[in-house]
């Protein structure tokens, strides 16, 4: 079996591996890291969980360790985009994590946070920098980042970037970029648009594909109870005595409903927390902090928040609500089994949710199980017709059945982009002259537009400190100088 020591990554490289206790290459990383080492531009067809993030984070930075230099103020060298800041916040920390031996500056910006802060983690220039589309774009028009020295490009979960309707922002970005760079391409699935958008990023390059798109997680055993709406939550108590659960994601389909579970979870004395798009970012990373320290049992996520969440050792991931676009089943269950191990997904079905099971079964060509409890329906009828709920503005099925449903709300958690184009112009347009503002007060009126918090004050835990770390884990400025700015007030102009 091919080992990391073969594949020709630096030395500090190797050891923050050993100390990360990897020993193997992903069969993505064996496969990815070579073509990235020589320079060439990658397709990569990956879900998450099968090692994605390093199959592009350990060549790059073995790159930028080979070839040492100086990105210029307000500048990067590595621009690597991703769809929600949950996502950026942890391809941010696999940077630092597998290149803590390295002395490589890297900075994480996205919505939601302080744009000042983020401002002054950009102001000498990084050598990596992950951000949002939207946040990036707004660094862009005040000037704080320039995109022109970007030597490698990576645009990550580039389907979910369109599902949340990133496209034009994406196009903006690509115009900025220089022509001659490296760009690598990651996405679980390849229809059309996403290999057009492929296509306009990418020169000649190679193909990398560790799953076909849309089969299901093979590791993971999957169940479906057919089950009355009425009964769901009953039926969830009932699951949860068995204690082999002890970790598990639970989705449901709106905040409201996330919310509804959690409340009831808790009066039958289960801990548990919920994670959508009403929760402040800082509430969100205490739900996530939680869940992973094993404090909650149980997360109840709506489907876009979600996404990347990236916590081990997930025994079950339940689907109170089935999604009505089956590829979002796909996503969900993979969030179990992920580095290696088993999981468990189970799937509430009620009678009005019979059309999305089948369009699932019919995405990932097999029949998922039926699990008997004292709650279930009885088993439909291969031949039984299975009417399509009328769609609802909210939890309704899409016209299209192209993407998933936009809800209006949860999307702000993922910075900007949910609002409709002609309203972020709009508002883009009111905001950007207003010169005589403090540079970070229009973060303030956008976030509260939003319906955000302008969060600075409360984001914690690090990132929010601009997200520039020393090889020991330290906050750092520059990658040189002593931190010039750091006491300097906000300027007024
Ligand atoms: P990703 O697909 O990038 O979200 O990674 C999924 C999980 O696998 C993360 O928790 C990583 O820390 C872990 N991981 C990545 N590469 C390896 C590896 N070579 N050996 C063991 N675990 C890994």
């Amino acid at each position: 079996m091919t080992q990391f020591e073969n594949l020709g990554l630096a030395a500090p490289i190797l050891k923050a591996l050993a100390a990360e206790g990897y020993s193997n290459p992903t069969p993505i990383q064996q496969q990815a890291i070579p073509i990235v080492l020589r320079e060439r531009d990658l397709i990569g067809l990956a879900q998450t969980g099968t090692g994605k993030t390093a199959a592009f984070a350990l060549p790059i930075l073995h790159r930028l360790h080979n070839n040492r230099k100086h990105a210029g103020d307000r500048s990067c060298r590595t621009l690597v985009l991703a769809p929600t800041r949950e996502l950026a916040g942890q391809i941010g920390d696999s940077f630092r994590t597998y290149g803590r031996f390295l002395g490589l500056s890297t900075a994480v910006v996205y919505g939601g946070a302080s744009m000042h802060k983020q401002k002054l983690a950009l102001s000498r220039g990084v050598d990596v920098l992950v951000a949002t589309p939207g946040r990036l774009l707004d660094h862009v028009s005040q000037r704080s980042v320039k995109l022109d020295a970007v030597e490698i490009l990576v645009l990550d979960e580039a389907d979910h970037m369109l599902d949340m309707g990133f496209i034009h922002d994406l196009k903006r970005i690509a115009k900025l970029l220089p022509q001659k760079r490296q760009t690598l391409f990651f996405s679980a699935t390849m229809p059309a648009p996403i290999a057009e958008l492929a296509g306009q990023f990418l020169t000649d390059p190679e193909r990398v594909a560790v799953a076909p798109p849309s089969t299901t997680a093979e590791r993971v055993e999957q169940a479906v109870i057919h089950v009355d709406n009425a009964k769901k939550q009953d039926l969830l108590h009932a699951l949860l005595k068995d204690k082999s659960i002890s970790r598990a994601l639970v989705f449901a389909r709106t905040k409201h409903g996330a919310n509804r579970i959690v409340t009831k979870l808790w009066d039958a004395g289960f801990s548990a927390d919920a994670i959508h798009g009403n929760k402040s970012q800082s509430q969100r990373e205490r739900a996530l902090e939680a869940f992973k320290k094993g404090k909650a049992r149980l997360l109840v996520a709506t489907e876009i928040a979600a996404r990347g969440i990236d916590v081990d050792e997930v025994t079950h991931v339940i689907n109170f609500d089935l999604p009505n676009v089956p590829e979002q089943y796909v996503h969900r269950i993979g969030r179990t089994a992920r580095a290696g191990q088993a999981g468990q997904a189970i799937s509430f079905c009620a009678p009005d949710e019979r059309a999305y099971l089948k369009d699932i079964q019919k995405l990932t060509k097999q029949d998922v199980p039926v699990m008997q409890t004292d709650f279930s329906l009885a088993t439909p009828r291969p031949d039984e017709r299975t009417p399509r709920p009328k769609p609802q503005g909210r939890g309704g099925r899409p016209q299209q059945q192209k993407r998933p449903p936009r809800h209006r709300s949860e999307g702000r958690s993922e910075e900007r982009s949910d609002r409709p184009q002609q309203q972020r112009a709009q508002q883009d347009r009111k905001h950007a002259p207003k010169k005589h503002h403090a540079p970070d007060a229009h973060g303030h009126a956008r976030a509260k537009q939003d319906g955000r918090q302008a969060s600075h004050a409360r984001d914690g835990e690090g990132r929010d400190r601009g997200d520039r770390r020393d090889r020991k884990g330290n906050d750092v400025w520059s990658n040189s100088g002593p931190p010039r700015r750091l006491n300097r007030k906000p300027q007024r102009v």
